[in-house]
């Protein structure tokens, strides 16, 4: 293993799951989502084409599974031409070091989110007292410490371009991370919004467990600034996605998926931002 790239000293397996882990979704016919326990890695590519482009890399030890969904898509050896980050949280990196040795492709992300992937800063201590369930409870067992990946990470192009993907730009969507960004397509308005909005509640076990589909806001243990989130929730919303891979939850599409975000671009503040917890007090117990 390459020594320069490290994990932070809290990195470990999280032992939680959901009905979907191990399965993969076609929700287009380039775009498929899979379940990595409780999060959702994305391949971008025709698998005729055997080109493809990976979005995020799962949790703590799951590069064989990775690897192997790759290969299944894509066929035996398939690797693709670069992996992309929406963000450095833990479960959006966790497999990302075993990645590069394996596939020794280049990573990127946004410019404000290298210093979290290249030890340089570290996220705010997730907020096991926010409201919501267990999974916020159980926050503070998740890895924090920041990985470095050297000169692997690489910033995306200031310009919105997307490397390997010429249809595809990406967007700064922050608020649940300084650096978050989602891609968009405009031909087929397709979106991946990692974890700027998701799909299932993500503070609740039973509702991650049973992937029980809810419109929510990012995960709330882990997002420090609300009022950017609500605004990146905004823009997204203002371009009409027609389909949304999210970093939690069932993908979602058509009307289902524009109801449900206009709902939650308005009603953020009662949908998404929690009553109580340390990050949010400020717009709330006023
Ligand atoms: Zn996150
Ligand atoms: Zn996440």
């Amino acid at each position: 293993m390459d020594k320069e790239l490290t994990y932070g000293s809290d990195y470990k397996y999280i032992p939680a799951t959901s009905v979907g882990s191990g399965i993969g979704i076609q929700v287009l016919p380039d775009v498929f989502s899979h379940t990595i326990q409780i999060v959702n890695i994305c391949f971008i590519g025709h698998p005729e084409k055997e080109e493809f482009v990976l979005v995020d890399a799962g949790m703590p030890e799951s590069a064989e599974m990775i690897i192997s969904a790759a290969e299944e898509h894509y066929g035996p050896g398939a690797k693709p031409s670069c992996i992309l980050l929406t963000h450095g949280h833990f479960d959006h990196v966790g497999a990302i070091i075993e990645l590069i040795n394996h596939w020794k492709v280049p990573v990127y992300a946004h410019q404000t989110e290298i210093p979290y992937l290249t030890n340089k800063m570290s996220y705010p201590e997730p907020d096991p007292t926010v409201e919501g369930g267990m999974i916020a409870k159980m926050s503070p067992l998740f890895p924090n410490e920041p990985i470095n990946l050297g000169d692997h990470v690489q910033a995306l192009p200031a310009d919105g371009k997307v490397p390997n993907l010429p249809e595809w730009r990406w967007i700064h969507t922050p608020g649940h991370t300084p650096g978050h960004v989602s891609f968009f397509r405009d031909t087929d308005k397709a979106l991946i919004a990692g974890d700027a909005f998701v799909t299932v509640k993500q503070e609740s076990l039973y509702k991650v467990l049973t992937q029980e589909q809810e419109i929510s806001g990012p995960p709330r243990y882990l997002t420090p600034d609300w009022d950017s989130a609500w605004q990146s929730v905004k823009t997204l919303e203002s371009l009409k996605p027609s389909a949304a891979i999210t970093g939690h939850g069932l993908p979602m599409t058509g009307e289902e998926l524009s109801k449900n975000l206009e709902m939650l671009a308005r009603d953020f503040d009662k949908i998404a931002i929690p009553d109580y917890g340390k990050f949010t007090d400020k717009y709330k117990n006023h």
